[in-house]
């Protein structure tokens, strides 16, 4: 007979993370079916999906741009689009606050792509000053990269304002906007965006198995050649989608029917606008909540996004993070640990299938957990 025990729980735990994240049943459920690769179903629904993209962003094929999904992870995405944007004359300036930023400077190295950082501290936004005598004093750089919501701490980078910059000097822009695309607008057009970067597991509220890529479809076709690797080629990988519909490998066939399912719950929530104003509120409940507390944030208010948040460890020395962790999982929660090299933290993402009552369900355990673990949250 089965042991009891072993029957799991009809719900998951609920994930404050900053992806994969906790996603609606009817996401999971689409994924109970297998698709032909090869098929014309799902190559029209790629087609639709790429279509809708396009749209959700605020784009089209007639405004000059195009939607190109690669495999992999997210960071594989950001390493095509790298490796495929800058010509091999070409200069990467790239900016530092946190640890995606610096993933970036490490693809640019193994890529052997010429390139300058600009790195300011993991609770500042780069100095906008600093760009402009940059790239003014260095016209080899063709090329800017920049992370928008970085989730290392949860704070924003200014991406309009940078590509004001950027486009000043006639730079081509390249934005990792992987947590934030869908949980806040961005206005392409504003921040003169040539190519970002973003992935279904995050706001899209999907699951992993691919990352997308908008690209401006002039500076796409003129990129032959550059690719640096076969598999991470943007340009092959488009003309595929654009000759025969297909991937141009083994597409990741269930992540993509999740997708499906998951931007129609975007488009029925009332789109990336109204999925913002509920991760606002999820976000001002827990900060509220966290405070009421006694924990404190990390970054100031003026660059804290509403995608993830980092707050201190408590001062009290019998604070241990790995208890802590376990105790709010055997409660149903889980949290993330931080990222920070300058101070010790802990994260909790506003992002995913939760809503302002189960912040509050998650500030109630955390509050049981401060009490049973005997933590002092007393300045
Ligand atoms: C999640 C994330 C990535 C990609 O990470 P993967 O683990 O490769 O999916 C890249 N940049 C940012 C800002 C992210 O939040």
């Amino acid at each position: 007979m089965n042991d009891p025990n072993q029957i799991s729980a009809a719900r998951d735990k609920l994930l404050f993370t900053p992806g994969p994240l906790t996603t609606s049943l009817s996401v999971k459920q689409a994924m109970l079916h297998d698709a032909g690769s090869w098929h014309w179903e799902f190559n029209n629904l790629v087609g639709q999906l790429r279509q809708e993209l396009l749209q959700q962003a605020g784009l089209s094929r007639e405004k000059g741009f195009e939607l190109v999904f690669m495999q992999g992870s997210g960071s594989f995405g950001v390493e095509a689009m790298l490796g495929s944007a800058v010509p091999p004359d070409g200069k990467l300036l790239l900016l530092a606050n946190g640890t995606y930023g610096e993933r970036m400077v490490a693809m640019a190295e193994y890529l052997k792509i010429p390139s300058t950082v600009i790195r300011s501290s993991e609770d500042q936004t780069p100095d906008l000053d600093e760009i402009d005598r940059t790239l003014e004093s260095d016209p080899a750089i063709t090329h800017l990269a920049s992370v928008h919501c970085e989730t290392t701490t949860g704070l924003l980078n200014p991406i309009e304002k940078i590509g004001q910059v950027v486009k000043k000097h006639q730079c081509i822009y390249l934005v990792d906007a992987m947590s934030s695309f869908g949980g806040m607008p961005i206005d392409f057009d504003e921040a003169g965006i040539d190519y970002l970067v973003s992935s279904p597991n995050k706001c899209f509220e999907g699951v992993p198995g691919f990352s997308f890529i908008f690209a401006r479809r002039d500076l796409l076709v003129a990129s032959e050649g550059n690719a640096r690797s076969l598999c991470l080629d943007l340009l092959a990988q488009w003309k595929c989608f654009e000759g025969n519909g297909q991937f141009r490998y083994t597409p990741p066939t269930h992540s993509i029917l999740a997708f499906a399912q998951a931007i129609r719950e975007m488009e029925e929530e009332g789109g990336i606008k109204a999925r913002t104003a509920r991760y606002a509120s999820n976000h001002r409940a827990l900060m509220k909540g966290m405070k009421r507390l006694g924990f404190k944030s990390y970054l100031d208010a003026s660059v804290q996004s509403d995608i993830i948040t980092s707050f201190h460890f408590p001062k009290d020395p019998k604070f241990n993070f790995q208890e802590f962790y376990r105790s709010l999982s055997d409660k149903g929660f889980i949290i993330y640990p931080g990222k920070i090299s300058q101070a010790d933290t802990f994260r909790i993402g506003s992002i995913g299938r939760i809503f302002p009552a189960d912040i509050d369900a998650l500030l109630a355990a955390i509050a049981r957990t401060i009490e049973e673990l005997d933590i002092s949250l007393q300045a």
